[in-house]
């Protein structure tokens, strides 16, 4: 009985999340369409192309984030090095981060820590969850990554000390669509979700309002 429940759980969830998606397909789907009628009438073509394009590539990437669900067998793991990853994506998010008052310290081991894995979807990860510490940070604020390992595992954590998230909000994050922010869309936790679990990973989170918060993502190092 508990196994048919958890299966009416998981169909209920595809359901709602097919519901989502085609709710975000549609709001870009009506823009392009009232744009384009516009445009047989108007004269403001570059504004309107520029409108139109943005619609698409919005499209394109809800479209894309979705493929982690759609496609996993296609997935190819390689030896990944963890260490010049997290490096590059650091040096990548500093400019942006020091606009916005933010400091990224590290705390990675010196000898160089590897996994079995997909290197894109990797990135996609950390690029989020650094994304997600730096926009709790309104104020300006430090992240920082840290990196520990033992013979079997390798636990990377993200620490920031920004807004923090309410236990309600604690239990919502990594559904499809939930976000807090005027711009986001709630789409980045759950991708990540899905690649660390394809990734036989945990995700684990602490946080406290107005204190922060730390996400910690941990790997098998045994294959
Ligand atoms: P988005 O960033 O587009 O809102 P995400 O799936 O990346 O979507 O995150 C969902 C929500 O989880 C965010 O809107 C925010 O409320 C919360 N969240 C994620 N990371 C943090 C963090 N480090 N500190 C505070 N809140 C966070
Ligand atoms: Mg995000």
């Amino acid at each position: 009985a508990e196994e048919m429940l958890q299966k009416t759980e998981k169909l209920s969830m595809v359901g709602e999340l097919a519901a989502g998606i085609a709710h975000e397909i549609r709001n870009p789907l009506t823009t392009i369409k009232g744009f384009v009628q516009l445009m047989g009438e108007s004269k403001q073509e570059d504004y309107f192309t520029e409108t139109i394009l943005g619609e698409i590539e919005r499209i394109n990437f809800i479209v894309n984030e979705f493929m982690v669900f759609a496609k996993p067998h296609d997935v190819l793991f390689s030896e990944c090095n963890l260490s010049v990853l997290l490096q590059d994506l650091i040096s990548f998010l500093k400019p942006e981060a020091l606009l916005k008052n933010v400091t990224i310290s590290q705390h990675l081991p010196k000898e160089h820590v590897t996994i079995s894995g997909e290197k894109h979807q990797l990135k996609q990860v950390f690029l989020n969850l650094i994304k997600n510490a730096i926009e709790a940070l309104p104020n300006g604020g430090n992240v920082t990554l840290t990196m520990e390992t033992t013979r079997e595992e390798v636990i990377i954590s993200i620490i920031d000390n920004g807004i923090g998230l309410s236990s309600d909000q604690l239990q919502r994050i990594g559904e499809p669509f939930f976000t807090t922010k005027a711009s986001g869309n709630g789409l980045g936790l759950m991708v990540s979700y899905k690649i660390i679990q394809n990734h036989s990973g945990h995700i684990t989170v602490k946080s406290e309002p107005n204190k922060g918060t730390t996400f910690s993502v941990k790997f098998s190092r045994v294959t």
